[in-house]
């Protein structure tokens, strides 16, 4: 018993003492940390395969963000492989599940906008019409939110709409000019009211003042008052439409208005409906004219593509707002040859 009070007392033994406790507590603390890295290396890892085999679910995403603290940059990235994808509805989860973890007013209004945009892309207008409308309540400048709202009220046929939100960007200072022509060209087309002739009418008088309608004139005009198009047929550059006409049926043409426009001569001959001239300026219809004179079995044939001489993106129909950059009237007719194979009880005209 003494020797024990006083080996407590020895000053050294209370030394080893302090020394045994640090070296336990620093074991444990050192032993823990290396199971909980373990475990979370182990889960990371899973969450990992995961991702490779894509199989990320919206939860994953959230996880990512608030446990592992990747950035919120990073995570809108991987998001967007479900857009390239075109699973929007994989990237629509993702989002609404991240905007019930995001407090910052910056990275919400991003990702409402990337909602509104996969909602848009996916052909959800409401939806989609709706979320821009609640980015414009705390961000009224939010251009990209105006523009798509453009976007989806002239999908909707909702024109009134699409000119209020033209007058928004035009208070903005942005040059809302060609797209206000357009507009206006649209709810006129559009108004159940008007009848076929006041719309030619009103459609000339507003394609004098802005030639760039010219194209949706035209092809009002070849659908519902073919009379009016070829009474007006001098003041139409006609190179612009020259897919309509080469579509146009025989009995719809008037070749007295032909005769009078080498193009339209150049165009009809090589169509086969008339033989005024032997070649042309165009290329294609150059080639098809001789091709009509040479005995074989093959034919050249027209066909027509688009470029939007915008995005430079190339079209099978025409589009008056390119559905890849969304820019209004910039697709440019590309006439190609095809070849045309003439069946052997098929007299060569
Ligand atoms: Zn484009």
């Amino acid at each position: 018993m003494d020797g024990l009070v006083l080996e407590y007392r020895d000053p050294l033994f209370g030394i080893i003492i302090f020394f045994t406790l640090l070296f336990v507590i620093s074991f444990l603390t050192y032993s823990f940390g290396l199971y909980k890295e373990k475990k979370s290396r182990a889960e990371y890892r899973k969450l990992l395969k995961r991702f490779e085999l894509g199989n990320l679910k919206e939860d994953d995403y959230v996880h990512l963000y608030t446990t592992y603290n990747l950035p919120f940059d990073s995570i809108i990235l991987l998001a967007s492989t479900f857009l390239h994808k075109g699973d929007y509805n994989k990237a629509i989860g993702v989002y609404l599940a991240l905007l019930e973890h995001v407090t910052e007013r910056v990275k919400k209004e991003e990702l409402l906008e990337l909602l509104g945009k996969t909602y848009f892309k996916g052909g959800f207008l409401q939806r989609s019409k709706e979320i821009f409308l609640k980015i414009l309540k705390f961000s009224p400048r939010n251009k990209e939110a105006l523009n798509h709202l453009l976007l989806i009220y002239e999908k909707l046929k909702d024109f009134d709409k699409a000119q209020e939100v033209l007058e928004s960007l035009d208070e903005l200072e942005f040059d809302v000019t060609r797209e206000s022509v357009y507009i206006k060209t649209l709810k006129l087309l559009n108004d159940p009211v008007v009848s076929f002739d006041k719309k030619s009418t009103q459609l000339m008088h507003m394609f004098k003042t802005n030639e760039i309608i010219e194209r949706i004139v035209v092809q009002y005009l070849l659908q519902f008052n073919k009379s009016m198009f070829w009474e007006n047929i001098e003041l139409f550059d006609l190179s612009k439409s020259l897919d309509l006409l080469w579509y146009l049926n025989f009995d719809d043409i008037d070749f007295d208005a032909v005769a009078k426009i080498e193009i339209l001569q150049e165009l009809y001959t090589a169509k086969g409906y008339i033989n005024s001239v032997s070649n042309s300026a165009v290329f294609e219809l150059d080639m098809i004219i001789l091709s009509k004179n040479a005995k074989s079995n093959f034919r050249t044939d027209l066909n027509f593509q688009f470029m939007c001489t915008k995005c430079k993106s190339i079209h099978p129909i025409y589009e008056s707002r390119c559905p890849h950059c969304h820019k209004i009237l910039t697709f440019k007719i590309e006439p190609e040859l095809t070849r045309r194979v003439i069946e052997k009880n098929q007299s060569l005209q």
